[in-house]
């Protein structure tokens, strides 16, 4: 796409090579976050009002927002409370009614307005009678050459900022388009079908769109996001755009994969079943159609010409461990190291012990790296002036398999003739740490494990430049995980409820939401008085406490003592949600259950129905609104970790369903993670198509 780079380069301009934006004009843009001549023409409207028709004062009705147009009869501004206090309000009249305006508090505006102005005001009735808006968006009419830009069309109503003014931005932008619209250039689209349907008014308009119709050019496309000739134009515009953007991003991940095939080498990890044969036939189960296939995968990545980069998705409970394992086991048998990565520490050991339970009789050497246990010197800690161990000290001691927490990368710690890196849980790992750890790791193979099922939208644009495999299928023999949507008034019973199936020999988790990533000081007293609540109506089984403040040597004692049956009853805070494994623990109660996604949720209760018995999930819920407990309800309703994720991600938007600790996610100005799919699938087909990148 060589050609397009000096056509762009005007558009890369400062705004301030505009005619007629200086400092103080650029510093108001700044703080929307326009630069340069082409961020000023991608500044999206946030909406329209159709200046050709408008509505009468005398048909405006109550609450419903609408646009008016009339000239100012009457301005005053009224202080009181001893001048601290003010109103400002002028009567607008358009020859049917008048309408009263009105600004609290903000003496200033009087300066702008004056009797005999024409002006639009967009707002909603308070009140009837008088007609009366409050803080309406105002407009002054002007005439002269350019008002054509303003009225008697549709016009753009843009995203403010302090000290600029609507009508100058909308001049601006009009000017800017008409003389750099010629330098717009995109990706010429002529194999993607315009209008394939996604959301649902894309369905419905799909209908009106001829198959073979193009979407608009891009330069169009940025004169209809502005000046569309009808609303319907919006769409149509924002969907060319937003195509645009998948595709940027597209071709940088393609990008990203191509540089690491050149920079890898081949690292053969095929393995030759010395260890796996004897490693599946001591696992006490059969493995799943579901994990045999996956693993055919893995092992032709690990015998490939390039280091595998691969995700997987599988389920809660899915036994994507034993993969994980069996993955680690063919580095090893090919005479690689290996490093298997899980987000806490609690997990990280979780893993070691069942690694090493596995692996050892293998005479493979499992060891722990977290904050806590080193097995490895890292150069963080390395003393100044003192020679490092040298590397080949390592390199001749058989194979091993380093189990640690993702914070150890972001430390000193290196392993040499490193093979293979598995992450578990991706989602709580940001994709630029995933890259630096790659490179760190001089282009191993990768796997990364997920139990949150990501929506398609969002896996295409988080892991576009990994392969995908998934494990649909849970184990055989596997109790059912029944949930119920509860309100606080039946705690009682629940607690009932609970104490039965502890008398008959089950477990239980009682978990309280935390509101911050980290549990805080305010969670912390929360929970601890809970606990006593909990011990007081669990008496006489013995009920531990599990939360991120402990230290992890008490985490580590806490949770032993559960998977002992030393401790009937867990109180957690959602810090228990990733990985956790205890068969005999059947039962959750969560409180506050609101205040979690859903996939979250879904995630929670995955800890449950781990063994053979009949599990029960009890979400208590003292959500006020019925949206709220309807939300819940998909979880009574489905164990399907996708149809989940995808609601979750319509009702919370991509940040929310991700966790804020994902540092990977692009912003995008037009592109829409919940309704766009179609597009990103489109962009994706078109780079693989049209862009060789060599
Ligand atoms: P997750 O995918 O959530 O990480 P795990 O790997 O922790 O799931 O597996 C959950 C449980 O299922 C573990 O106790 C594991 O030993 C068991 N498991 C895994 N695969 C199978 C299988 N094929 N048959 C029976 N049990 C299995
Ligand atoms: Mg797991």
């Amino acid at each position: 796409m060589a050609p397009t780079e000096n056509k762009t380069a005007p558009l890369a301009a400062p705004v301030t090579s505009l005619w007629g934006v200086g400092a103080e004009r650029a510093a108001q843009l700044a703080r929307l976050d326009i630069h340069t001549i082409e961020d000023l023409l991608l500044h999206r409207p946030k909406r329209y009002e159709d200046r050709r028709h408008f509505k009468k004062i005398s048909e405006l009705t109550k609450d419903e927002p609408a646009t008016a147009r009339g000239t100012i009869v009457a301005q005053g501004l009224k202080r009181f409370r001893g001048g601290s206090k003010s109103v400002f309000e002028f009567v607008l009249d358009d020859g049917t009614a008048r309408l009263h305006c009105r600004w609290w508090n903000l003496p200033f505006m009087e300066k702008y307005f004056a009797v005999g102005d024409e002006v639009f005001v967009f707002g909603r009735l308070v009140e009837t009678k008088p007609r009366t808006m409050d803080h309406p968006e105002t407009e002054v009419i002007e005439g002269g050459e350019e008002s054509f830009i303003h009225i008697n069309r549709i016009a753009p109503v843009y995203p403010l900022t302090e000290g600029l003014p609507q009508r100058w931005l909308r001049g601006a932008i009009w000017r800017t388009l008409e003389k750099f619209e010629r330098y717009i250039a995109g990706p010429q689209l002529g194999r993607v079908t315009p209008c394939a349907p996604s959301s649902e008014t894309m369905k419905r308009r799909a209908e009106d769109c001829a198959p073979h119709q193009s979407l608009p050019t891009r330069a169009n496309a940025v004169r209809m996001i502005h000046f569309p000739e009808e609303l319907t134009d919006v769409e149509i515009a924002r969907r060319r755009l937003a195509l645009d953007e998948f595709i940027a991003l597209q071709q940088a991940m393609q990008l990203r994969r191509k540089t690491f095939e050149a920079k890898s080498r081949v690292l053969p990890c095929g393995g030759d079943n010395r260890l796996m044969k004897p490693f599946l036939a001591q696992l006490g189960f059969k493995l799943t159609g579901a994990q045999t296939a996956v693993l055919r995968e893995i092992r032709a990545d690990m015998g490939g010409l390039h280091p595998m980069r691969r995700l997987l998705q599988g389920d809660v409970g899915s036994g994507k461990t034993v993969v994980a394992a069996c993955t680690a086991l063919m580095a090893l048998e090919s005479g690689f190291n290996a490093v298997l990565m899980a987000p806490t520490e609690i997990l990280a050991e979780q893993h070691f012990r069942n690694f090493q339970k596995w692996l050892e009789p293998l005479g493979v050497k499992v060891e722990l790296q977290t904050g806590s246990h080193k097995a490895v010197e890292s150069r963080g800690s390395r003393v100044e002036g003192q020679p490092r161990r040298s590397p080949s000290s390592l390199v001749s001691r058989p194979s091993n398999l380093y189990i640690g927490t993702h914070a150890l990368f972001t430390s000193g710690f290196d392993i040499p003739n490193l093979g293979l890196v598995i992450i578990d849980e991706q989602h709580k790992f940001g994709v630029a740490q995933r890259e630096q750890l790659v490179r760190k790791g001089n282009y191993p193979h990768l796997l990364v494990m997920t139990a949150t099922p990501i929506p398609r939208t969002l896996g295409l644009t988080l892991y576009g430049d990994l392969d995908v495999s998934v494990i649909d299928e849970m184990p055989a023999g596997r109790g059912r995980v029944k949930t119920f949507v509860r309100t606080a008034d039946k705690l009682p019973k629940v607690w009932e409820f609970i104490h039965e199936k502890l008398a008959a020999g089950r477990q239980a988790y009682v978990i309280y939401p935390r509101v911050e990533e980290q549990d805080t000081a305010k969670d912390l007293k929360a929970v601890t008085k809970e606990l006593e609540n909990v011990r007081r109506t669990l008496a006489p089984f013995r009920v531990g406490l599990l939360h991120g403040r402990l230290k992890s040597r008490e985490k580590d004692e806490v949770m032993t003592a559960f998977r002992a049956n030393r401790i009937q009853a867990l109180v957690a805070t959602a810090l228990i949600e990733v990985g956790v494994d205890v068969p005999n623990a059947s039962i959750m109660l969560i409180e506050n259950a609101e205040r979690f996604g859903l996939a979250q949720l879904h995630q929670l209760r995955g800890r449950i129905g781990r063994g053979a018995h009949e599990s029960q999930c009890i979400l208590i819920s003292s959500a006020k609104t019925i949206e709220a407990r309807q939300r819940l309800k998909v979880l009574e309703e489905t164990a399907d970790g996708f149809r989940i994720a995808e609601a979750d991600l319509k009702l919370r938007g991509p940040g929310e369903l991700l966790g804020r600790e994902q540092s990977g996610l692009p912003q995008f100005r037009f592109g829409n993670l919940v309704d766009d799919l179609d597009l990103i699938r489109q962009a994706r087909e078109w780079v693989l198509t049209n862009c060789a990148i060599s």
